[in-house]
């Protein structure tokens, strides 16, 4: 297994193997330096991608009929390969991104974890939805036919990474997670900002896959251009579903590329959110400094740079809000900014702040200092009202960083216009005493933000994203492109299949996890109930 990078060039993986691209190479920058460092990647042509897509095709039929026990064997195995190279994946990634090692050792731990989640759920099986309606043949009007519904995979998946996550949200992340678990093959492209992590990581599920005895197309890596080999992965026949996270600009391009194919097919981008925290009137007076750090904490961490970095925090017009944001101004004096994950993503942040001191209305509160790298910018914060908020279409912009923008208001009434008035986010925060709150407001307050945002917080900070059953990272657009579903947690696997119904089909016919003598031991909701199995035995 590839446990450290000692070559000088490494390729795509295809199918296990590598793959030599032929559309030249690229390396990483480290972006604390700006210094290229370690081997170089090459890039394959549009041409190539098919390689990748023929062998997931070509794998998908076998695959999709893993039992359930097998597919959790197999995403098990993927999890303990990841977790023994973990040493040298952290100092690659630490390296390729300038994140610090306790975030990265963090995120692989986290990576680990949502691989063993899924391989349960896998195990479980109860995603499979199975739903049956046996036979009424004296039913009036009409007799009523044996129905069997399941959710089957939707065939191989496209996933593309993010930058800011090398590990969580990257080769093993939860999309390749949950579409490994429904049964789909994926063809993960590389995010160009970590290839030697990606390498390791695209190596350690290879490995899993050949241990396991799984068609080789199971998993392949590709490294190339977006707009290139991205695109011609989603306009490619044999790809039936796409996971995407990054900016808007990308995520919307997938999009229109899947809707113009001959065969449109879904896209799942989580792209651009800037996450509104908003401080109500009671939650200030009691302990004020501790809030103002958490927050700042929150804006700052891992140099702004997730997707749930609040952007915007609403806070009350008047003295306890005037002194609130001194709090603020305060603790992010004290703050340092710390190195961004590319020299792009750095300049982006930097321009976007420029185009803001630009605007009427639009002031500076407080600048913390730069940090001692490249790369690193300092933390700032700017203020304006709600009426300039509303009205201008750049204040509503994701700057990916630790910048955030202050809005006082004045009303409830002001707080129900932002609410109704803003784009989709990933989530909303409310910061209140629920024993002093006007709770007629607040619970309206949350219904109005439950329809713009796919996660609602109460006097918490939407930073740090618990991975479960009952975790939403989704939302509206263009916090996603389908607010249907989420990229974190369980219920990701959902989008990745779709149901099919068995009328009428003799025993032989039926797949597994809809025979009556329920082999799998799923639950299913038979003739209306809910049944488990151990019930089902018991009886
Ligand atoms: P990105 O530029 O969208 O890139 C993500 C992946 O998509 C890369 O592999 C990229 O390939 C590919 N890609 C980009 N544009 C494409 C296109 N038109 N067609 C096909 N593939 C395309 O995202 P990023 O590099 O992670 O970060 C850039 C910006 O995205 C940040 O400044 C930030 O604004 C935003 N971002 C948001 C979140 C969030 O969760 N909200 C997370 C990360 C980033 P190439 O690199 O080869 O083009």
């Amino acid at each position: 297994m590839t446990t450290t990078l000692t070559e000088k060039m490494y390729h795509s993986l295809i199918g296990g193997k590598p793959v030599e691209g032929t559309s030249g190479t690229t390396q990483a920058i480290n972006p604390a330096t700006n210094e290229a460092t370690g081997p170089e990647f090459t890039l394959i042509s549009e041409d190539q991608t098919q390689q990748a897509t023929l062998a997931a095709a070509e794998a998908f039929p076998t695959y999709r009929r893993l039992t359930p026990k097998a597919r959790a064997q197999f995403l098990n195995a993927a999890a303990d390969k990841i977790q023994a190279a973990g040493e040298q994946i952290i100092a690659t990634a630490m390296t390729e991104t300038g994140l610090p090692e306790p975030r990265l050792q963090g995120e692989l731990a986290r990576t680990v974890n949502q691989l063993r989640l899924f391989a349960k759920v896998a195990g479980q099986a109860d995603y499979l939805g199975v739903r049956i309606e046996p036979a009424m043949p004296e039913r009036k009007p009409l007799p009523r036919p044996d129905l069997r519904q399941v959710k089957i995979p939707l065939g191989p998946v496209a996933v593309f990474g993010a930058s800011n996550f090398p590990l969580a949200f990257s080769v093993a992340g939860g999309d390749t997670a949950s579409a490994l678990a429904a049964g789909c093959p994926v063809v993960f492209k590389a995010h160009n900002a970590h290839p030697g992590t990606s390498q390791l990581v695209g190596a350690a599920i290879s490995e899993a896959v050949a241990e396991e005895g799984l068609p080789a197309g199971v998993f392949s890596l590709v490294y190339g251009r977006g707009t290139v080999v991205g695109q011609a992965l989603v306009a490619d026949p044999h790809i039936k579903a796409v996971g995407f996270t990054g900016s808007r600009g990308g995520g919307t391009a997938l999009m229109a590329t899947a809707a113009a194919r001959p065969q449109p097919i879904p896209v799942y981008a989580e792209m651009s959110s800037i996450n509104p925290i908003f401080v109500l009137a009671t939650a200030l007076g009691k302990d004020d400094e501790a809030l103002a750090e958490g927050f700042v904490t929150s804006l700052t961490g891992s140099a702004g740079q997730l997707c749930t970095a609040p952007g915007l925090l609403f806070v009350p017009e008047g003295p306890a809000g005037d002194d609130f944001v001194e709090r603020v101004s305060a603790a992010l004096t004290a703050a340092a900014g710390s190195t961004m994950l590319t020299p792009g993503i750095c300049s982006s942040r930097v321009e976007g702040e420029e185009a803001w001191k630009t605007l009427d209305g639009v002031t500076e509160v407080a600048r913390g200092t730069a940090g001692s790298t490249e790369n690193a910018p300092a933390p700032a914060v700017y203020t304006t009202d709600v009426a300039t908020f509303l009205s201008t279409k750049e204040l509503s912009e994701e700057i990916f960083g630790s910048v955030c923008l202050i809005v006082r208001y004045g009303s409830e009434d002001e707080l129900h216009r932002v609410a109704t008035g803003i784009e989709g986010q990933l989530t909303a925060t409310l910061h209140l005493d629920p024993a002093r709150e006007n709770l007629t407001f607040a619970r309206a307050f949350v219904e109005d933000l439950e329809l713009k945002v796919g996660r609602v917080l109460v006097n918490g900070w939407p930073t740090g994203v618990d991975v479960g059953d009952a975790m939403v990272h989704g939302g509206p657009f263009p916090a996603t492109s389908d607010g249907r579903s989420t990229s974190v947690g369980t219920l990701a696997i959902d989008r990745f299949l779709r149901p099919v119904a068995y009328q009428n089909l003799p025993a032989d016919l039926l797949p597994d996890a809809v025979r009556d003598e329920n082999p799998w031991s799923v639950v299913r909701r038979m003739d209306g109930q809910y049944t488990l199995p151990s019930i089902e035995g018991d009886a």
